[in-house]
């Protein structure tokens, strides 16, 4: 057995366990690169990855390998930038983190990339559960287009990959054929071509611009709520389109039908194809998506920031994102790693405003929400299970997000003693240790709390 079937073995169960995103974020570029008698030593890419690894799947690792190869005591990890394609050994490249001015000069060699974001590509999208269906369509549409999938419809809230997804798109097809006439345009955009093209008229340019393409982008398709005119001309464009086989991918805010004053023939039509939804990432994809974003800088940060920034900002991508770059501008500043004390002050701004939002209140309605139960029976003495379960979820969060005490929980859930809140707390805390399902319950709703 070679090393790399060795590797391949050891982490097969890992593979099937763990999310598709989450896996190749941490053993993308891992391999064994030494086995003696008693010891393998394991290449990772980064210090992150060795600690995240090391910390999380030992027992796992450990477990696999003394099915395969009992005499192994230990992993040993050494940091390195690995490339691992599965034909072949993995072999130390270099060791030294990648400049960004090498990413820069990458971005400006691409060529014909039309009106697309050079960054919003397939290989920069993390998948996560959020995101599967629309990624997968995605990519069907991008190896077939015109075809099953027409028009592609991804709706969800402001900043989780919509937009990214269909440059995606756009720039897969453009890879195999940069000759493709592809545009993308916001829906304001479109609306506003049309109205000026009314006002110079020149209706016969404003079709050929729109009308002789291979595929057609629109972002934020719920802008053209209202304006009768603009959904008459979207409508023939759309037709005109489809008859030719030429794809369309559309994104919104919600699905079709919740779009306020569009036309009905519009609504059947976009749902014609694949309604695809993305939704706030959890926290594994959070964490996976900003370990992407600094193995693509070439920069380190330590986990526990990283882990902090994941578990704050939670429901936008683009406020992750944007956390981030403001930690590594203050990073690079200081010229060594921030701490988590640092982090948060430095982000204090961000976190803080939406803890200040939170109220008993709000966690009650939301957790209410949630299990589909009214605030009334939350709130109320029944002990039924159906109300029991909610209530101590909602006592947990009220702790652990506001950290109000026993007494004052127990008095806003219906004047109950501290140690049943207590008793409570206790127990969803234990639930959500050992049980990723629950744990996952919990994210959701706090995703629900800070919307
Ligand atoms: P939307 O169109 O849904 O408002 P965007 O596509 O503009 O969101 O995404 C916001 C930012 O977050 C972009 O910089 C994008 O690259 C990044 N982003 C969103 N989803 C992901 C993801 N799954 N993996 C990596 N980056 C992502
Ligand atoms: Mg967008």
């Amino acid at each position: 057995m070679t090393n790399q079937q060795l590797w391949q073995a050891i982490i097969g169960d890992l593979e099937i366990t763990l999310s598709k995103a989450n896996f190749n974020t941490w053993f993308k570029n891992t391999g064994i690169i030494e086995k003696s008698e008693d010891y393998v030593v394991v290449g990772v890419p980064s210090n992150f990855t060795k600690d995240w690894i090391s910390s999380k799947y030992q027992a796992n690792l450990l477990k696999a390998l003394k099915n395969i190869a009992p005499e192994v005591k230990t992993i040993k990890y050494y940091v390195g930038h690995f490339k691992n394609d599965s034909s072949s050994q993995p072999a130390l490249i270099s060791t030294e983190p990648k400049k960004t001015g090498q990413n820069v000069k990458q971005i400006n060699a691409q060529q014909s990339t039309g009106n697309l974001n050079t960054q919003y590509t397939f290989e920069t999208f993390v998948v996560g559960h959020n995101s599967e269906l629309a990624y997968a369509a995605s990519t069907a549409v991008a190896k077939n287009p015109g075809a099953q999938y027409n028009p592609l419809f991804i709706y969800g809230g402001v900043g989780l990959g919509k937009t990214h997804l269909m440059h995606a798109v756009g720039h897969k097809l453009l890879a195999s054929n940069p000759a493709l006439k592809i545009l993308y345009v916001t829906s304001e955009k479109f609306t506003n071509d049309y109205v000026s093209a009314i006002q110079q008229k020149k209706i016969d340019e404003f079709k050929r611009q729109y009308r002789n393409v291979d595929m057609l982008l629109i972002d934020d398709i719920q802008f053209i709520a209202g304006k009768e005119q603009t959904q008459e001309e979207f409508f023939h464009t759309f037709n005109e389109l489809r008859d030719k086989g030429k794809q369309i991918i559309l994104t919104a805010d919600r699905l079709p039908k919740d779009i306020p004053s569009i036309e009905q023939r519009l609504v059947s039509r976009f749902e014609w194809g694949m309604v695809a939804d993305v939704g706030a990432p959890n926290l594994e994809t959070r964490i996976a998506i900003l370990q992407t974003k600094l193995n693509k800088k070439g920069v380190e940060v330590s986990k526990e920031v990283v882990e902090f920034v994941a578990e704050n900002i939670i429901n936008n991508i683009r406020e992750l994102e944007g956390a981030l770059n403001k930690l590594l501008v203050y990073q690079q500043i200081e010229n060594r790693p921030l701490t988590v004390e640092q982090a948060k002050t430095i982000l204090a701004s961000i976190v803080n405003a939406k803890k200040k939002a939170v109220t008993l209140n709000k966690i009650a309605e939301s957790v209410a929400n949630f299990y589909s139960i009214t605030l009334e029976d939350l709130l109320k003495q029944s002990r039924r299970k159906e109300y029991v379960k909610p209530r101590q979820t909602a006592m947990y969060i009220a702790r652990k997000e506001l950290g109000s005490s026993f007494p004052s929980i127990g008095e806003f859930f219906g004047g109950r003693d501290h140690t049943t809140v207590m008793h409570g707390v206790e127990k969803v805390e234990k639930a959500v240790n050992a049980n990723d399902d629950i744990k996952q319950e919990v994210e959701l709703i706090l995703e629900k709390i800070y919307a």
